[in-house]
């Protein structure tokens, strides 16, 4: 059987690799357009801006270590031109010669990846104008700058690739600017999660201009659409991606509604020799199987598996995706997985919504710091439907716990009987992830209403707000109209409390609102609600 794959990174390579290491019957050719292949795309940002990462680090292997290691043949600078899914024969472009030649297969596959969405505006064919994509857009950003030492860069766009590289671009001194044509950064978050990562970009001198289209690049100026002018000596275009699925569509491949290729769990499109995988490639939730597009080098990877399994007669499935994902921004860390609580209302589910703040750590020992987890939960059935975390340290840890817990389908109750390991440097005696699902638990299940600063400000007229720090605090800032009663005064004063109103309790974070929260309905206060993540994420919510 002669398998052609089109596309050698991450997807095309593991496709290859699964199926040789299945069977060495096969005939397995990948043609590459680009010279480099099978590289870490994901280090390309920091590629840019750190000294010890080497080009030999990002492309470790070329087509001679493949052909001696696999007997896979990979011909780089080769571009596919069409399909003819009838005869089975593709039209192939060497690229340095000019020729054209025709080659034939039994089965292909399509892991032809994304391209960047390059925005239709003036100027960006402009000498100091790049998307970041392989390692060669990589090494024009980094020869533009040691040429022309650019002092000032905008970069428009604000999801992963811009956040990246506003970090990697300030290391190397330049000052960034962002641009970004929502009202948040990282649009993939639900938008308080955001202003988390808005916080730490300035804090780290980069400059937001939200809610702004870069209209025009002229003359090392981003203007944008309420008129600013943004000095740049160096532009980013970071404006998301789009699958590569013309000759795809040509040879009559479906697309699914997300317009990327429709595979079923085997990768197979509607066409019996045709498999497809990585970016190129419609995924679909976890959660409730819903089509998805969230283009990943780690789901490209296992795509690929599959499909090589499955080619050469192996059994395994893809289980879809839960979008989880993690970026470094500056001493921030932040992630995601599953629903955020945007994505789960559109999906259709009554949520349940927590922000619990918590130490990564024992709070004594050394180097301890918070993390703010914002937990959804599906009301109905109880099941977590998607994490949010933004924190210095311990991030990556909880998220990949979260992620696990909602691929088998726990419920909010299950987080607290996780036996997650414990030692005062590592976590606290509860972990986060055990508090997320006890508070969700507590609100789903046990009368503890868990109201957010945005529903609060709403409906603020409906609400007696009792703020239970200490009067220091009360004193140094405060929700309008709220009133103090600090936590061990609660019950003396409880004749001050309208028992039949709506009560909203909080202190800084949530914990002691909690306490209070469960003294007030032990007292008789009919509706009780303690403010999700407190004052703290109250500030950050409402500006
Ligand atoms: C800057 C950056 C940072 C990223 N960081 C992360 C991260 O931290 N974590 C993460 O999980 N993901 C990350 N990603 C996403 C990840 O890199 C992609 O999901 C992954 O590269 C997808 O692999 P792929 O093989 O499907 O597609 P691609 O990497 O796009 O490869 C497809 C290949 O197909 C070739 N090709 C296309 N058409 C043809 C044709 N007609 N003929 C011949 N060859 C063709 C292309 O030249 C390309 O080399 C990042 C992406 C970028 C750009």
């Amino acid at each position: 059987m002669r398998i052609v794959i089109i596309g050698s990174v991450a997807a095309g390579t593991s496709v290859a690799a699964k199926a040789r290491r299945n069977s060495i019957e096969n005939e397995i050719v990948i043609y590459e357009k680009d010279s480099d292949i099978s590289y870490s795309v994901c280090g390309l940002p920091y590629y840019i801006g750190e000294d010890y990462i080497e080009r030999d680090n990002l492309v470790p292997r070329d087509s001679a270590w493949f052909k001696k290691r696999f007997d896979i043949e990979i011909k780089t600078g080769h571009e596919v031109k069409s399909v003819n899914s009838i005869n089975k024969k593709i039209e192939v472009l060497n690229i340095a010669s000019g020729e054209t030649v025709t080659d034939s297969y039994d089965i292909l596959v399509f892991a032809t990846g994304a391209k960047p969405i390059i925005p239709d505006i003036k100027g960006v064919k402009n000498e100091n104008v790049f998307a970041l994509r392989n390692v060669k857009s990589a090494e024009m950003i980094k020869d533009y700058i040691e040429e022309n030492e650019p002092k000032t860069a905008a970069i428009i766009g604000s999801g992963f690739i811009g956040l990246e590289m506003a970090e990697n671009l300030v290391k190397l001194g330049i000052k960034a600017s962002i641009v970004e044509e929502k009202n948040q950064v990282m649009a993939s978050l639900d938008s308080e999660m955001g202003s988390y990562v808005e916080k730490e970009l300035i804090k780290n001198g980069v400059t937001l201009f939200k809610d702004e289209r870069a209209e025009k690049i002229e003359n090392k100026k981003v203007l944008t659409s309420s008129g600013k002018e943004i000095a740049a000596d160096l532009v980013i275009l970071a404006t998301g991606v789009k699958p590569q699925t013309d000759i795809a569509v040509q040879a009559g491949v479906s697309l699914g509604t997300t317009g990327a290729i429709k595979v079923n769990e085997e990768m197979r499109t509607n066409i019996k020799e045709i498999f497809a995988a990585g970016d190129c490639v419609e995924s679909f939730s976890v959660i409730d199987g819903k089509s998805f597009y969230r283009p990943m080098g780690s789901t490209a990877n296992k795509m690929g598996r599959v499909a090589g399994d499955v080619i050469t007669g192996g059994n395994l499935k893809f289980r879809g995706v839960l979008g989880t994902g993690i970026v470094r921004v500056f001493d921030l860390t932040c992630g995601q997985t599953g629903y955020t609580e945007r994505e789960a209302i559109n999906a259709g589910y009554d949520v349940e919504v927590i922000h619990n703040i918590k130490p990564n750590q024992t709070e004594y020992f050394e180097g301890s710091s918070e993390m703010v987890i914002k937990g959804v939960a599906d009301r109905k059935t109880g099941r977590v439907l998607g994490v949010q975390i933004t924190g210095k340290k311990g991030v990556d840890k909880r998220l990949d716990v979260f992620a696990t817990a909602i691929t088998f389908g726990a419920k909010a109750e299950d987080l607290f009987h996780l036996d997650l390991a414990y030692a005062p440097p590592f976590s606290t005696t509860k972990d986060p992830v055990m508090y997320t699902g006890m508070i969700l638990e507590n609100a789903l299940n046990r009368g503890r209403k868990i109201v957010s600063a945005k529903e609060l400000m709403e409906k603020r007229d409906e609400f007696t707000v009792i703020d239970v720090r200490s009067s220091k605090d009360y004193e140094k800032g405060h929700i309008e109209g709220a009133v103090n009663i600090p936590l061990d005064k609660l019950k003396e004063r409880i004749d001050e409390i309208d028992k039949n109103r709506k009560t909203v309790v909080h202190c800084n974070k949530g914990v002691t609102g909690n306490a209070a929260q469960n003294l007030l309905i032990n007292l008789g206060v009919k509706e009780v609600y303690n403010l999700s993540g407190g004052y703290k994420e109250y500030k950050n919510e409402i500006k």
